[in-house]
């Protein structure tokens, strides 16, 4: 349910709601939007009778969110959720490139590859110290020590850092040196990560599972903002489907539907979404035309020396050649590079 306060409610009408939420035991969720505020009320909302929100001062109305996912619905806010990052705005006009390779592997490949993607247009650097890998015989990434070097290089080039945490233990340390954390697919349904990456105060950018339902993507969402942490930005990556050419099957369409149903930030994945880098310049070209609010592009200088995900890897002058194609994508759909 959600409690649409009148345009020029005071602070003390909106404060009676929220008091008036807790006192039922739920929780209520005030989001201050520029022409008025609602108070999103989550938790058993089976036994409230809406009317008598309604006739509270300053309330305009009530409504009931169907959806299962209430904060995360744009019922809940219509308006376009801007994550602000040093500068750099997720989910604005400007669309936001994350680039970078799959796994830090040492100092000389993400130095190389983080000027590289900075020179080329990118704000955002990636790069995993702790790897979710299929097999526990593959590379699991550096740990601390690739933490370290991701800090380095935010410092050399003033490139933020999105890093994936995989446990719920990891993510003080991880949050020190992260810009952005990383929910892998893998972990889309990983509760107590959700819980843990809900509790931290940073932004998360949240992958969805291999097998997922749009809709689920949406409640994990649903698990970190209900925290109180609403610096939340969805990724498409692909999911799994009968066909084999391609690695994944990039969902292309969960991007207009993402926005759609949720305010918050789509971000686009072609290079997991197709597993192959001939691929990524046309689904990042076409990802953007759908309205996605950014990318993330695995980058490594060599592709062929990489210890995971080289096959999908661009080198960095294709990436850079890709920018300037998607400059001209982006100025078609209204926004900037
Ligand atoms: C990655 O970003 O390198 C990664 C492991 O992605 P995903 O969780 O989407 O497989
Ligand atoms: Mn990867």
């Amino acid at each position: 349910m959600i409690v649409v306060m009148k345009a020029g409610a005071t602070a003390a009408e909106i404060g009676a709601v929220v008091s008036r939420v807790e006192a039922i035991g739920l929780n209520p969720h005030p989001i201050v939007g520029t022409e008025r505020t609602v108070v999103a009320v989550v938790g058993d909302e089976r036994p409230v009778d809406p009317e008598s929100f309604q006739v509270m001062a300053g309330v305009e109305k009530v409504m009931i969110v169907l959806h299962p996912f209430k904060l995360a619905s744009r019922d809940t806010k219509s308006e376009n959720t801007v994550i602000s990052l040093n500068g750099t705005q997720i989910g604005g006009p400007r669309l936001v490139l994350m680039a970078g390779p799959c796994s830090v592997e040492d100092r000389q490949q993400l130095m190389e590859t983080a000027f590289a993607v900075k020179e080329a247009g990118a704000t955002i650097l990636r790069g995993g110290a702790y790897k979710p890998r299929t097999s526990p015989y593959s590379f699991q990434g550096l740990g601390l020590k690739g933490l370290e070097l991701l800090a380095e290089a935010r410092e050399a080039t003033g490139l933020r850092i999105v890093t994936e945490v995989m446990t719920p233990e990891a993510v003080p340390l991880v949050s020190q040196y992260a810009d952005i954390l990383q929910l892998g697919a893998r972990n889309m349904q990983n509760y107590g990560l959700l819980h843990a990456v809900g509790e931290a105060q940073k932004p998360v950018l949240l992958k969805r599972g291999m097998m997922s339902t749009v809709e689920e993507l949406l409640m994990s969402a649903e698990y970190i903002l209900s925290h109180g942490n609403y610096r939340v930005m969805l990724c498409e990556r692909g999911i799994r489907t009968f066909e084999r050419y391609t690695r994944n099957t990039f969902d292309l369409s969960a991007v207009p539907v993402l926005k759609q149903l949720s305010h918050l930030p789509v971000i686009a994945d072609p290079s997991h979404g197709t597993g192959r880098w001939e691929l990524v310049a046309s689904m990042s070209k076409a990802a953007v035309a759908a309205g996605a609010d950014g990318l993330i592009i695995e980058v490594h200088p060599h592709p062929e020396q990489a210890v995971s995900d080289g096959a999908q890897s661009l080198k960095p002058e294709k990436f850079a050649a890709l920018v300037t194609e998607l400059r001209r994508v982006a100025q078609a759909v209204d926004r900037t590079l």
